[in-house]
């Protein structure tokens, strides 16, 4: 399989390329040149293999020879080995839908899914190479310890995580700046979320610079993270269906960057019977406006909320999908995107904006609206909601029997638990004594310079 810029402007590579350059030279995302189309014989067997082997099935299309089969399957088992769960993704039903559970893994956060394989991935193919990586991220709290996590302790790996000071929860804090590890780098920037990615998008543009420090990516602009998670959209699928091809389910997608959504969406043009991929996000909406209106628009600011991993305004998944929208003209993408970085909107009408109507549905759920749906789970079921799982379930209000993405463990975000519910979730195993340990980060202003002279230090040390 070969990989493309969604903006054109690059020749083709093969996955193992694509992998390591994350970000596209020419400013777009990588999307494979073809999307594999799985056929419902297909699905139906597929539908009893355990997770593993379901990662491997949905994978190897997707990868060609750029992996041998027997190294493919080494380094997904070894990426799931650190579970908690034997399912890995487990579904259960609570009241009128399904719960998708993705947070059994090291950082109880559905991130791990991706992370823990990407980080495999990444050491396996430098290996192979030779060679160092330097990664280099932003976080509002879940993907920074989630990538950590990913390649702690790895040879030929420094790990760079740049989050909010301030503004992700102490929990999440201490899952990265806990660790004993050298090549874990820790940076507090005083500023919002969207200035850490700012920062970290200068870096990535800086070709100069990225070359020199050979700079990589795990945010979910990275092809591996979108693979690895249309993997749960299938397990979840043949778990709720028993693999009958006939039977179409919805999936409640918690949003911000438009990763999981769009690993939903994959799954459906490969062939996975979806009914809808419903579109939750919270009051930071831009992704439920645009269904609704087919204008995407940057808000004034973004907004604090309950849901934090979800206070993005500007998903950077998004253009993937304008891609395929617009079956793969990159000349109109490209468009698109220089208008909207100018103006800070575009827009998509007719019959596009029907196409998208039928992709997607949309609801925008507000922090009250949050504590309510966690607090009428729990009297219902005694099951304890994430606010942001908390948003996937109210938006799928109208469509029963959908599956619900659970994409962080309870207990992460306790503040909101206890505010909606008079107690706190217990902590799983993978949480138990952070709060007691030392932190250990860099703190730095929201400056380009400031990152790019502590990056170029920690690797001469
Ligand atoms: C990252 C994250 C999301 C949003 O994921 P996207 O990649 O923006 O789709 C939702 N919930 C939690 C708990 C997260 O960590």
């Amino acid at each position: 399989m070969r990989y493309l810029s969604t903006r054109g402007g690059m020749v083709p590579l093969a996955f193992d390329e694509a992998v390591m350059m994350g970000l596209a030279t020419d400013g777009g995302l990588l999307v494979p040149a073809e999307i594999p189309r799985i056929e419902p014989q297909q699905l139906r067997a597929w539908s009893g293999l355990r997770f593993q082997d379901l990662a491997f099935a949905v994978a190897m299309p997707f990868i060609g020879a750029a992996i041998p089969p027997a190294d493919l399957r080494d380094l997904i088992e070894r990426s799931y080995a650190t579970f908690a769960h034997p399912e890995i993704t487990p579904v259960v039903k609570v009241g009128g839908h399904w719960i998708l559970e993705l947070f059994h893994g090291p950082t109880a956060s559905f991130k791990d899914i991706a992370l823990q394989w990407l980080g495999n991935l990444f050491t396996y193919l430098l290996e192979r190479k030779g060679g160092t990586l330097n990664i280099l991220g932003a976080t509002s709290g879940d993907t920074g310890s989630a990538a950590i996590y990913g390649v702690r302790g790895k040879p030929r790996i420094q790990i760079f995580i740049l989050y909010p000071k301030g503004r992700i929860s102490p929990l999440q804090e201490r899952q990265m700046t806990t660790l004993p590890d050298a090549n874990v780098h820790p940076i507090a920037i005083r500023g919002t979320f969207d200035d850490t990615q700012a920062i970290v998008k200068a870096l990535f543009n800086d070709l100069e610079f990225k070359t020199a420090h050979r700079l990589g990516a795990v945010n979910s602009i990275n092809w591996a993270r979108i693979l690895a998670q249309t993997v749960y959209y299938f397990h979840a699928w043949a778990r709720v269906t028993g693999g009958d091809p006939e039977q179409r389910v919805s999936f409640a997608v918690p949003t911000g960057n438009f990763g999981d959504v769009f690993a939903g969406y994959l799954a459906q043009r490969m062939g996975l019977p979806i009914e809808r991929l419903i579109i939750a996000t919270n009051r930071n909406d831009i992704l439920t406006r645009f269904v609704q209106t087919g204008v995407y628009a940057r808000g004034p600011e973004v907004y604090q909320t309950l849901s934090p991993a979800m206070d993005i305004q500007v998903a950077s998944n998004f253009e993937r999908y304008l891609y395929y929208l617009h079956d793969g003209d990159t000349a109109r993408v490209r468009t698109l995107l220089e208008t909207f970085a100018q103006s800070g909107r575009l827009e998509v009408t007719g019959d596009r904006l029907r196409q998208v109507q039928a992709d997607f549905a949309a609801a925008a759920v507000s922090d009250a609206e949050t504590l309510g749906q966690i607090r009428e789970t729990y009297e219902t079921t005694g099951y304890i909601l994430c606010p942001h799982t908390a948003v996937g379930v109210r938006a799928a209000r109208d469509f029963p029997e959908a599956i619900c993405l659970a994409t962080a463990h309870p207990a992460k975000f306790n503040a909101a638990i206890y505010q909606a519910i008079g107690r706190e979730a217990p902590l799983p195993a993978a949480l138990e004594g952070l709060m007691d340990r030392t932190p250990r980060f860099i703190e730095l202003a929201a400056d380009t310079e400031a990152v790019k002279r502590q990056i170029a230090a920690s690797m001469q040390g």
